[in-house]
């Protein structure tokens, strides 16, 4: 395993099991619903620590405990000693997966990544049919990146998105053969396959001349603005879509002329949170239309709750990722609010599912959709 754990994570590893202090247990999704020390980051941290040094031998069961993790990122956020607990698990991930331990489910969606563009294996003609009616410029600087989840799970949000960036003057760019960005790759621990393929997408963007990025999934944002880490500078820079509005709306190029009269709740996406720190830029366009009302959550802002859907958790540990939504949504409901606004679509899908299951009244919306509906009326 050596070899795939650069020095600076051994050194973590180490910091961790010296300090132990438990931390990271405090509001991990995992350990909160398992109970297991070792499904936490304490715990896989002495597990590491145990690979590393020859001192127990290699195993599913092992391998599972690295897979139950959701990526959400609030040990690493919490950790006194700055530990990155997210890169070791994709670490260990990747050493795993050389070793073949892991589940067949995961490396069909790598297969689908690497030949149709998208974990689901779906035609890439489908993943792009939201752009069919919409005009975009070849030569625009500004490309508009619509990701995997929102072509198949909501793609008015991509189509309403484009169409308010280009009122507001934005000549906008779109590639038809946009591939994956990568992030189910990275976060499941395929590094190679993720690396080649950033490679490839580096040099489509800068081919197509795109000198910036706007994406609307929190995933694709933070994967996006990773490249530069794995393969070397690029020359674009990434931005997720709450920065643009935020800024046309305050420069007027956005204009919310229409009052809503709604109590909302705000669902802060782990991503978009805790690893691109953009949680004022959300409640600011929220506040900013008439009538609206935000009621926060208890956990809210970098203590959000996680929705269980990241980190290939809705496919490793099905069970376990249901558990930590069912969480989520008993406090979206302790709000008393029906409607529950985010910025991700993993979250937004994985939040009305919960509620359609427990047959609860709460309908979850793109931050995109409320907008348009303060601007459209
Ligand atoms: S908070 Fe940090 S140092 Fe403490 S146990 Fe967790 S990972 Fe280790
Ligand atoms: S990233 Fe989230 S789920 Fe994974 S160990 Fe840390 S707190 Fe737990």
């Amino acid at each position: 395993m050596e070899r795939y754990i650069p020095n600076k994570l051994k050194n973590d590893i180490m910091l961790c099991n010296r300090c132990r202090c438990g931390f990271c247990e405090s509001r991990c999704p995992t350990y909160t619903v398992t109970h297991i020390e070792s499904l936490s980051a304490r715990g896989r941290n002495l597990l590491a620590l145990a690979l590393l040094e020859g001192y127990i031998p290699l195993s599913k069961t092992l391998a599972d405990r690295f897979f139950t993790c959701t990526t959400c990122g609030f040990c690493k956020e919490i950790c006194p000693l700055e530990v990155d607990t997210v890169k070791i698990v994709q670490n260990v991930r990747t050493y795993l997966i050389k070793e073949g331990l892991y589940d067949s489910s995961i490396n069909i969606i790598s297969k689908n990544i690497m030949k149709y563009s998208n974990p689901y294996g779906k035609p890439i003609e489908d993943k792009s049919a939201w752009s069919k009616d919409l005009h975009f410029y070849r030569d625009g600087k500004t490309l508009l990146f619509g990701g995997c989840v929102y072509p198949f799970q909501n793609p008015e949000v991509l189509k309403i998105t484009a169409q308010l960036l280009q009122k507001a003057g934005l000549k906008l760019n779109y590639l038809p053969n946009e591939p994956c960005c990568g992030y189910p790759l990275l976060a499941l621990g395929f590094q190679e396959d993720f690396e080649d393929l950033a490679r490839k997408n580096a040099e489509l963007f800068m081919k197509a001349g795109v000198e910036e990025i706007v994406a609307n999934c929190p995933g694709c944002v933070e994967t996006l603005k990773q490249y530069s880490e794995y393969i070397g500078k690029v020359d674009f820079k990434v931005l997720h879509i709450v920065d643009y509005l935020k800024e046309l709306i305050e420069k007027g190029r956005i204009q919310l002329s229409h009052a809503i009269p709604l109590e909302v709740t705000y669902h802060d996406p782990c991503h978009l949170t805790r690893y691109l720190k953009k949680y004022e830029e959300p409640r600011e366009i929220i506040r900013s239309i008439t009538g609206v009302t935000l009621k926060e959550k208890p956990h809210n802002k970098m203590e959000s709750l996680c929705c269980g859907g990241g980190g290939g958790m809705l496919v490793t540990n099905p069970d376990t990722s249901s558990q930590i939504s069912d969480i989520l949504l008993r406090e979206i409901q302790e709000t008393g609010v029906t409607t529950v606004v985010t910025a991700c679509p993993t979250c937004e899908r994985v939040i009305n599912f919960t509620a359609d299951l427990k047959g609860a009244k709460i309908k979850c919306i793109d931050i995109v959709e409320l907008v348009n509906k303060a601007v459209k009326g």
